[in-house]
């Protein structure tokens, strides 16, 4: 299908008959639904908080027992010893982020990360010591980045380049982002972009933005809440050098879910890359030894500080094995047709007064649809609440909805664009 747009129609008959043809309609079924009167509440906020997969109770019970049953020998005992509970992920991650094994691990949580790699990453010195950034970030990064100057003794103000929108725009043009950087020249140490934006959804040009910061000696490094599990990835060839997100976004596994990180390897062996220490970051043959003198075990992992958080990691476990067998590839092809679908039908709408801010282009968005009001958008969020839509209103004005292609349906458009039409 090159444009089915144009093919598209807004009845719940052609919706029904887009999921009979969709190969990974069955994934619907292994994710748990709130519940609005006695029925599975239409849950468009998966950008949020990912739903609950059905595996993830009889999981935790396993490793309940596990505990009950070995108390401290879990650690090699266990079904999943705990030791090594961390490895896991690293093949199942690395798929989804395009990076190879070591590249990636799971560890902490997203901020946390973020600020782990900027003490690695942001090492300014002379002139070299800026850090570029979107405006409007998320605020946890805006406090980080934040901070981040101020402990190397910058003043923000002077320190941090912030990239707007054009007068009258919503989204920041990549092209902007590449003339900064290089206008920064040497003066720059860091970019530190969101790969997908929060707020309007828009997906940046992360291999062009790497490029753009190589040239002129930064590190580039992105924070990937919104981009991981919903926008294809390709960290190690884009030769991006760190990369931190959450995964109780659109990976669903929990809130305050373990968060995860990637360090390119040709930084592996680079002795100027110094990082926080404690023993789970160590080589693991010496974990035990309790010696002195920290030795970094070789990868993403040296970043590790305390022992792997289990149980706060048995939800992600679950929610990797369904994405490793439906797989990136085929979730990207059905979102992109899902929310082109959402975008098709939302453009039927003409007495509503809102416009789509999020790119209409594929490649410049994920499966998220930001809905600016110019008016009346509080309201109508209330409305679509009380029916049994679970969508977010993020102020000022924007109502983000994002049909996810795991568990969401093109019925589910149907309905929320039925609704909307009910509206007066
Ligand atoms: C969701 C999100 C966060 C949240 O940070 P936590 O440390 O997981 O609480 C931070 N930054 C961005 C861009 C986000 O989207």
């Amino acid at each position: 299908m090159s444009n089915p747009s144009v093919s598209f129609e807004a009845t719940r008959e052609y919706a029904y008959g887009l999921d009979q043809v969709d190969t990974l309609f069955p994934f619907r079924e292994r994710f748990l639904f709130p519940q609005h009167n006695d029925k599975d509440a239409l849950y468009l906020c998966g950008n949020s908080l990912g739903l609950q997969p059905k595996s993830v109770g009889y999981l935790m019970e396993k490793e309940l027992k596990d505990w009950a049953k070995y108390g401290v020998e879990g650690h090699f005992k266990a079904t999943l010893p705990w030791f090594s509970y961390h490895h896991i992920f690293e093949e199942r991650l690395g798929k989804i982020v395009g990076a190879v094994k070591d590249e990636v691990v799971a560890m902490n949580t997203l901020t946390v990360n973020l600020n782990l790699l900027m003490l690695s990453f942001y090492k300014p010195s002379g002139k070299r010591y800026k850090i570029l950034m979107e405006s409007d970030a998320f605020p946890s990064d805006q406090y980080a980045v934040e901070m981040q100057v101020r402990m190397h003794g910058y003043d923000p103000a002077d320190a941090i380049i912030e990239i707007t929108p054009k007068p009258g725009a919503h989204l920041i043009e990549d092209v902007d982002i590449f003339n900064a950087i290089e206008e920064a020249g040497d003066s720059l140490a860091l970019v530190m972009i969101g790969g997908v934006n929060y707020y309007t959804g828009q997906f940046f040009d992360l291999e062009n933005i790497t490029k753009a910061a190589h040239k002129v000696g930064a590190y580039s490094g992105f924070d990937l809440a919104h981009a991981v599990g919903n926008v294809p990835l390709h960290l190690h060839d884009w030769n991006v050098d760190f990369a931190c997100w959450c995964s109780y976004k659109y990976l669903n596994s929990g809130p305050g879910g373990v968060g995860g990180a990637f360090v390119h390897e040709r930084h592996f062996d680079n002795p100027q890359i110094l990082r926080l220490a404690g023993w789970w970051g160590n080589e693991e043959s010496s974990r035990f030894k309790m010696k002195k003198g920290f030795v970094p075990q070789r990868g993403a992992a040296s970043w590790q500080q305390s022992n792997a958080p289990v149980f706060n990691m048995v939800a992600h476990n679950a929610s990797l094995d369904i994405f490793e067998k439906a797989g990136m590839p085929a979730l990207r092809e059905k979102s992109l047709l899902l929310t082109g679908y959402m975008e098709f039908l939302l453009k039927q709408i003409t007495h509503l007064p809102f416009e789509i801010i999020t790119p209409s282009e594929t490649q410049r968005r994920g499966c998220q649809l930001s809905l600016r009001f110019y008016d009346r958008g509080r309201e109508i969020f209330n409305v679509l609440t009380n029916a049994g839509v679970i969508a977010d209103w993020r102020e000022p004005d924007v109502i983000r909805i994002a049909p996810v292609p795991l568990y969401n349906t093109f019925e589910d458009c149907y309905s929320f664009y039925e609704l909307l039409t009910t509206i007066e």
